[in-house]
């Protein structure tokens, strides 16, 4: 449904003409034409027909995915599971793969005000030495023959800038095939240089596409930049990053399934401008910092978490679905054999927390604290595979080749 003075794109309600997509534009530019008030009002205005005629289609676009997410799609919910589930088998198999993050530093100049780490918050913090990074990468490996390492910082671009995450990357390689960072958002020349040291991803949560709303969440430091950090996905796949991660923080808007309709316009707007790169998406569902008391603007329920997790994978039967251990074990298991392909396991949310500082505070409290073997057992239990390696080292060189190809394609 589109109202007065919009006109839809993909599905999506926007308001005035949309900008024309050339690798010119940035996601921002498309941003300014989707009225979020328009969107709400179209996803509370889906029907049971709305639901009917997505579900009926082998390609779904935005307008289909509203449908999915909206209330009137609930009833829906065990036809959209045995989809979702028919959809994994055939692009996956039973397979889980499974990552491990390992937090560097704590320090941040940021104050997002839902999180522990903000820079007003006094705490003792954390960077680790490159002898203290090593001494965690052994320890994960005696966690699990885990290849898949997501390594996380808080934003301090002095202390830990590009630099120290060239040097936390070349450190990585000999223990892990597969490195990607979640950390501040880059340069272009930045995430390319970085691709130089070992780096195959790139993960990066909006929190909101809520411009008004995000200034009040993050009222200070880099992070207050909207349009730096959404465009960072353009300059991800510009640099030619082989997997980038997109999520929203469920819980910062009271209307999350609006927030949730940009991401996928947005991912809708990456997978055509850098159709080279694979995706994944993850929905991490609020918790109250550790000390600075945020309360969410809404609770997602585990049955709406699981109605949002069918209806992307409806949308889209290529992206990885990932969750965290911010779930619990049960929900986790349970949801292995319907939709996610992706999973942390054995998670410290603590920089050093395997091995250097067990006992620091952790970013955000872990849900599922099984260990690793019990998670592999859990999977194996539904008759989920972990998978602990899907990228090779070797693959390395070519995919340079293949940015180097990007960048002087979009330049
Ligand atoms: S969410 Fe990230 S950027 Fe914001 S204060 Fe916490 S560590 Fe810093």
């Amino acid at each position: 449904m589109t109202t007065a003075g919009t006109v839809a794109v993909d599905g999506h309600p926007v308001t005035g003409r949309p900008a024309a997509i050339n690798s010119t534009k940035m996601f921002s530019d498309e941003l300014l034409h989707i009225d979020w008030d328009a969107t709400t009002a179209a996803i509370a205005a889906k029907t049971a027909a709305d639901v009917e005629r997505a579900l009926q289609k082998e390609h779904c676009d935005v307008d289909d995915f509203m449908a999915l997410i909206s209330p009137a799609a609930t009833p829906y919910i065990e036809r959209m599971a045995r989809l979702s589930r028919r959809y994994t088998e055939e692009r996956f198999g039973r397979t889980m793969s499974l990552f491990i993050p390992l937090y560097l530093t704590n320090s941040c100049t940021n104050s997002c005000v839902y999180c522990g780490f903000h820079v007003g918050n006094h705490m003792k913090r954390t960077i680790l030495s490159p002898e203290e990074m090593v001494s965690e990468y052994q320890a994960i490996k005696k966690l699990g023959p885990f290849e898949n390492l997501l390594i996380v910082t808080g934003e301090n671009p002095a202390k830990a800038g590009v630099n120290y995450l060239a040097k936390a990357l070349d450190l990585a390689k000999p223990y892990f095939s597969n490195l990607k960072i979640e950390v501040m958002p880059l340069s272009t020349e930045d995430y390319a240089t970085l691709t130089h040291h070992g780096l195959n991803g790139v993960i990066c949560f909006q929190e909101t596409y809520h411009r008004e709303n995000y200034k009040l969440y993050h009222p200070r430091g880099m992070k207050s930049n909207f349009e730096w950090r959404v465009n960072g996905f353009d300059r991800m796949g510009q640099a030619g990053v082989h997997s980038i991660g997109m999520g929203v923080l469920i819980g910062l808007e009271r209307e999350w399934r609006t927030d949730l309709t940009l991401m996928a316009y947005h991912l809708r707007y990456l997978q055509k401008h850098y159709w080279r790169t694979k995706y994944s998406v993850n929905f991490p569902r609020m918790c109250p910092a550790e000390n600075g008391g945020f309360e969410p603007n809404c609770i997602m329920t585990d049955r709406e978490l699981a109605q949002l997790t069918f209806a992307m994978r409806i949308f889209d039967h290529d992206v990885d679905i990932s969750y965290s251990t911010r779930e619990r074990a049960d929900f986790r298991d349970h949801m292995a054999t319907l939709g996610v392909t992706t999973m942390s396991a054995g998670s410290r949310t603590e920089p050093g927390g395997y091995s250097t500082h067990p006992d620091a505070l952790e970013q955000f409290e872990v849900t599922d604290p099984r260990s690793v073997p019990a998670v592999t057992e859990g999977l194996r239990r539904v008759g989920v595979e972990p998978v602990w390696k899907d990228w090779d080292g070797s693959f390395d060189s070519l995919r340079l080749a293949e940015a180097g190809k990007t960048v002087s394609e979009t330049n």
